[in-house]
C-alpha cells in the first residue's frame, strides 16, 4: 500500500466518502472540517443511481434508501400552465437493481455518512482547518487551525468549490459564474405529486423564473428549486415573497406549492458557480478531490455523484499495486473523461437556461446523453 497515513480536510459528501471508502481497504485516516459543528438542517438533493451505487459499496445503501424517496418513474415536465408537456425516463446510472434517482434531505444522508466514518474508525476534529501544507521527500506535512504540524502519506483536499488551498497545489482554474442563481425551499407535498420541472411561457409575466421544480424527499415533503438571475434584486421583498414572486407564472401544482412557502420555510438563495480543472489534481503528497477540483451547474444533478465516485476510485487505486505518484496520475486520467462528459453537458443546459430560444436548443436530448454515457461503471 503506498500510504498508511491520510489526512482528509473538508467533511462534506466528498471528504465523508473518502473516508469510508478508505477505511474499508484499511486505511483508517483523521478528517477535519473548519465548521465548528454539522448543519442539523439543509436543502433537498437528488441522488442519481450512480451515487447509489457507490454508497451500496461504502455500505450505507439501504439506509440512504430508507431515508429517500424513489423517483421511478423520471422525470415529468410540464408547461408553465401545469399541463404535461412530456416525460423523460430517467436512465438507471446504478444499475438495474437500483431506482434511477431519490429524492432526500441532505442533512439526513450527511448523518448516514459521518456514522459510517465514525464506525469504521475514522477520527473527526470538528472546528479545525488546513492552514498550510508543505511536501517534503516521502511525506507531507500539515499545519493546521490548532497549532498543530503533523507529517501524512497524503493529504486528500476535500474543501469544496470554494477550496483556498487549490491554488497552493499549482492549479490556476479557478470558480466561475454560470450565469444562474437558484433558490431551494423544503415544503409540502401532496400525496399525488410525484415531482416536475415547469418551464415559463415566455410571455413575461410578473415572475422571471427560468424554471422551477420540485422534488419528493419524503412522503408529506419535497423541495422546490427556482432558477433565475444570479443577482438577488434590491425589491423589498423577504426571502418567501421573492420566491413567490418568481414563481407567480407557475400553475397546476405549483400554485399549490406556491401557498405553502412562507416565513416560516427554510430557504437559501445563491449564485451558481462552476469549475473544472483538467490538469493534475495533485502535487506531491497533496490531492484535491470533489468539488474542489469539478463543480456543475445542478442540472442534471450529478454534482455530488460525481464527488463520490471520486472517491470510491480513488481508494481502489491507493490500495492498488505501484507508487503513490503512478496512482494518483491514474486515477486522475481516469476520472477527467467522465467528469467531464458531466461537466459540459450541465454549462450547455446552463447555457440553453439563459438563451431559451436557441435554435440548438436540445435540453432532453443532451441530459439523456450525459446520464447514458454514466451507466457503465466509473
Ligand atoms: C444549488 C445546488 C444544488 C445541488 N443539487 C445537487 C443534486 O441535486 N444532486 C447532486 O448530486 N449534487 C447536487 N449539487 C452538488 C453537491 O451539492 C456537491 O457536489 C457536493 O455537496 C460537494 O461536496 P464536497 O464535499 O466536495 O464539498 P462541500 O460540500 O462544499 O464540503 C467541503 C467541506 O470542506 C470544509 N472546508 C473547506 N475548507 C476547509 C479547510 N481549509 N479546512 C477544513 N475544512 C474545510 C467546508 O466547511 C465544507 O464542510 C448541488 C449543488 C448546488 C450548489
Amino acid at each position: 500500500m503506498s500510504v498508511g497515513k491520510v489526512l482528509i480536510v473538508g467533511g462534506g459528501f466528498t471528504g465523508l466518502t473518502a473516508a469510508i471508502a478508505l477505511a474499508k481497504k484499511g486505511i483508517v485516516s483523521t478528517l477535519i472540517e473548519r465548521a465548528p459543528a454539522w448543519a442539523r438542517v439543509g436543502h433537498g438533493l437528488t441522488i442519481q443511481g450512480n451515487a447509489l451505487r457507490v454508497f451500496r459499496e461504502l455500505g450505507v445503501v439501504d439506509e440512504v434508501l430508507a431515508k429517500g424517496f424513489p423517483e421511478e418513474r423520471g422525470v415529468t415536465l410540464v408547461f408553465a400552465d401545469g399541463r404535461v408537456m412530456t416525460h423523460l425516463d430517467t436512465p438507471r446510472t446504478g444499475g438495474p437493481d437500483l431506482p434511477p434517482t431519490i429524492g432526500a434531505l441532505r442533512p439526513d444522508i450527511h448523518e448516514i455518512l459521518l456514522r459510517r466514518a465514525e464506525s469504521l474508525g475514522v477520527e473527526i476534529r470538528l472546528g479545525t482547518q488546513l492552514d498550510s501544507f508543505e511536501n517534503h521527500d516521502g511525506f507531507a506535512t500539515a499545519t493546521l487551525s490548532d497549532g498543530t504540524t503533523e507529517s501524512w502519506d497524503l493529504i486528500i483536499v476535500a474543501e469544496g468549490i470554494k477550496s483556498q488551498t487549490r491554488p497552493k497545489l499549482g492549479i490556476t482554474e479557478d470558480r466561475a459564474p454560470s450565469g444562474l442563481g437558484i433558490w431551494r425551499a423544503v415544503t409540502e407535498r401532496r400525496p399525488d405529486m410525484l415531482g416536475a420541472i415547469a418551464f415559463p411561457d415566455g410571455t413575461g409575466g410578473p415572475g422571471g423564473a427560468f424554471k422551477v421544480g420540485y422534488t419528493p424527499v419524503s412522503d408529506t415533503q419535497c423541495y422546490v428549486f427556482v432558477l433565475c438571475d444570479p443577482v438577488r434584486p434590491a425589491n423589498g421583498l423577504s426571502d418567501w415573497q421573492e420566491v413567490r414572486r418568481l414563481m407567480a407564472d407557475f400553475h397546476g401544482e405549483f400554485d399549490f406549492l406556491r401557498e405553502t412557502i412562507d416565513e416560516s420555510t427554510f430557504l437559501n438563495f445563491q449564485e451558481i458557480e462552476w469549475i473544472f480543472v483538467e490538469g493534475p489534481w495533485h502535487t506531491g503528497r497533496v490531492l484535491a478531490l470533489g468539488e474542489a477540483v469539478h463543480a456543475v451547474p445542478p442540472l442534471i444533478a450529478q454534482g455530488a455523484a460525481q464527488c463520490v465516485e471520486d472517491s470510491l476510485l480513488l481508494a481502489e487505486y491507493l490500495t492498488a499495486e505501484g507508487e503513490l505518484e503512478e496512482q494518483l496520475t491514474a486515477f486522475h486520467a481516469r476520472r477527467v473523461p467522465r467528469v467531464k462528459g458531466v461537466v459540459d453537458a450541465s454549462l450547455q443546459l446552463a447555457h440553453w437556461e439563459q438563451h431559451p430560444g436557441s435554435p440548438d436548443a436540445d435540453p432532453g436530448r443532451v441530459m439523456a446523453e450525459a446520464l447514458v454515457a454514466l451507466v457503465p461503471e466509473p
